[in-house]
């Protein structure tokens, strides 16, 4: 799938997140790194029925070779999961071998905006909202409401503002936050401007 965004932004916005994180300590520890552990081998093994990947946004798989270690691909073909009608072709996700372990300045993207989301206000507006995702733990950060650094929000809000200039992007977003309210989710805002 072809995106607008050059590697040498990717590797831009990498640098930025690489500089922020949710909290100062280190939230792994409050809840045993839930958001890297729960979809590994190990649950697949024991038979539970969820399997969490993590999906590349549209380009970012340019940071990639493919031949990282500690990841394991899949190709998928846009049209046959739940994306935006615009999204054809080729969707990359990675699922990690030795989570929580990874080289931290190469974790994708999705790993670096959790556990806030983008989400588009009926006028248009980029807000970032506590995760609406449904997962198979819960995040502190999240349950607790917990208050998170300046930097991250801002960093975070920053990187949308510009990924959703991309049109496959912006489509994500949009369909993401239409769901939401199609569905009556009950989201919070965190930031907007
Ligand atoms: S983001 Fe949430 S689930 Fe992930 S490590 Fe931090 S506290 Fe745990
Ligand atoms: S890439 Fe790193 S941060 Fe992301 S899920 Fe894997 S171990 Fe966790």
């Amino acid at each position: 799938m072809k995106s607008n965004i050059k590697k040498k932004t990717y590797q831009a916005i990498y640098r930025l997140l690489d500089r922020v994180s949710p909290i100062t300590e280190d939230c792994g520890a409050l809840c045993g790194a839930a958001c890297c552990t729960c979809g590994g081998d190990s649950q697949e093994e024991e038979g539970l029925d969820y399997d969490l990947g993590i999906y590349l946004l549209p380009g970012e798989e340019k940071l990639f070779t493919m031949k990282e270690e500690w990841l394991k691909w899949s190709v998928e073909y846009a049209e046959d999961y739940d994306f935006p009608d615009s999204w054809f072709g080729k969707v990359y996700f990675v699922r990690c071998k030795t989570p929580p372990v990874c080289p931290r300045e190469s974790r994708p993207l999705q790993c670096r905006f959790f556990p806030l989301a983008p989400h588009l206000s009926e006028e248009g507006r980029l807000q970032l909202i506590w995760s609406t995702s449904e997962l198979p733990y819960s995040c502190p950060l999240i349950t607790e409401k917990r208050a998170l650094n300046a930097s991250f929000i801002q960093a975070t809000y920053t990187v949308w503002k510009h990924l959703i200039r991309d049109t496959l992007i912006f489509d994500l977003v949009e369909m993401d936050s239409q769901d939401r309210e199609a569905a009556g989710v009950n989201y919070q805002v965190v930031y907007q401007l």
